[in-house]
């Protein structure tokens, strides 16, 4: 087995504000029980509407929200249990790319000063010289000139403060990224130039990328297997391809019928989904999308759902392809 990321029945609950009388008043399940893993080179893209928990998949596994339960193995180490020092010794390995960079670029700081600092985590002794040219080979890796080293962040555009927040990222040479959103904030003509670096920076540099976005279409550009979620869940998985030509999740057609398709003669039906997605506060027993499931039976509301791997590396999470015991 190749993989360099296992993630299995990952769960994170934050709990509600206390009520008035210091009461718990319930929690939130933004990750409830996701399992997948990740090979070493691979993307895996994942896809779902604002509030399903995508992002929190992601910070969970990276330890930046620490999960409730589950275990998240990366490189054969459980990263689930690991004491924070320990932990701290891998975070060059495991980075995070932003949806705005700029939130997170300290202002006061030049580009070279900031990309010095990412490059001398988990190492030291480089002379100011080495350092210098480093930040500039950095530079040139992600497309931006040895000029811009000693400008501040506010003198960038969103595309090249996109290219500087890769460019910290790839700092300290990772195996994974997590990209949360990378290319939401940006201007459609940008967006294909910033998937594109990526793409290249993975080939060159052998990174793993686990891809959010709640856009199938970037998805569909990066991905080679993609992961649907809905609310704090995994409803389908499969490679890209096999996804897009035979969706099998009632979720996961909704969705793909709402993306235009190049050829016009093949005709495909929008589903318009009904409802609101229901608060993760409150998540719907059973299959938690039963409430606006056109295919909906009765064990759908009682019943949740268990992943079946229906073909070869093709998860589904549905009773229209095999029932289950297992009661919620
Ligand atoms: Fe629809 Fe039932 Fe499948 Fe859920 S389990 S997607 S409600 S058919
Ligand atoms: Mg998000």
């Amino acid at each position: 087995n190749d993989a360099l990321l296992v993630v299995e029945d990952l769960k994170t609950y934050f709990p509600l504000k206390k009520g008035l009388f210091g009461q718990k008043t319930g929690e939130i399940r933004a990750v409830d029980g996701v399992s997948f893993h990740l090979r070493q080179g691979e993307t895996l893209g994942i896809v779902g509407e604002s509030g399903c928990g995508k992002s929190t998949t992601g910070r969970s596994i990276l330890q930046l929200v620490r999960p409730s339960a589950g275990s998240v193995r990366f490189g054969g180490e459980e990263l689930v249990s690991m004491p924070p020092a320990k932990l701290r010794g891998m975070r060059n390995q495991m980075q995070i790319i932003f949806q705005d960079p700029y939130a997170s670029l300290n202002p006061r700081l030049t580009i070279s000063t900031i990309l010095a600092e990412a490059l001398s985590v988990g190492e030291k002794g480089a002379n100011p010289t080495e350092m210098r040219e480093r930040v500039l080979a950095l530079l040139q890796l992600v497309g931006l000139n040895p000029n811009h080293a000693d400008r501040y962040p506010h003198e960038f555009s969103g595309g090249q403060r996109q290219r500087i927040g890769i460019a910290r990222a790839i700092a300290a040479r990772p195996k994974l990224i997590v990209a949360d959103e990378p290319v939401s904030a940006l201007d459609v003509s940008i967006q294909a130039q910033i998937l594109n670096l990526l793409q290249d920076l993975q080939e060159e540099l052998g990174l793993t990328y686990l891809f959010i976005s709640h856009d199938l279409g970037v998805i569909k550009h990066i991905s080679d297997r993609i992961a649907v979620m809905y609310l704090g869940r995994i409803v389908e998985i499969a490679d890209k391809r096999r996804l897009f030509e035979q969706p099998m999740h009632p979720y996961t057609q909704a969705l793909m019928s709402a993306v235009p398709i190049p050829n016009p003669n093949q005709k495909k039906e929008r589903i318009v989904l009904g409802g609101d997605v229901p608060s993760p506060a409150n998540p719907p027993a059973g299959c938690a999308f039963h409430p606006r499931c056109a295919q909906a039976m009765e064990i759908c509301r009682r019943v949740r759902p268990q992943e079946l791997e229906i073909e070869r590396e093709h998860f589904v999470a549905c009773h229209l392809y095999g029932s289950s015991e297992k009661e919620r």
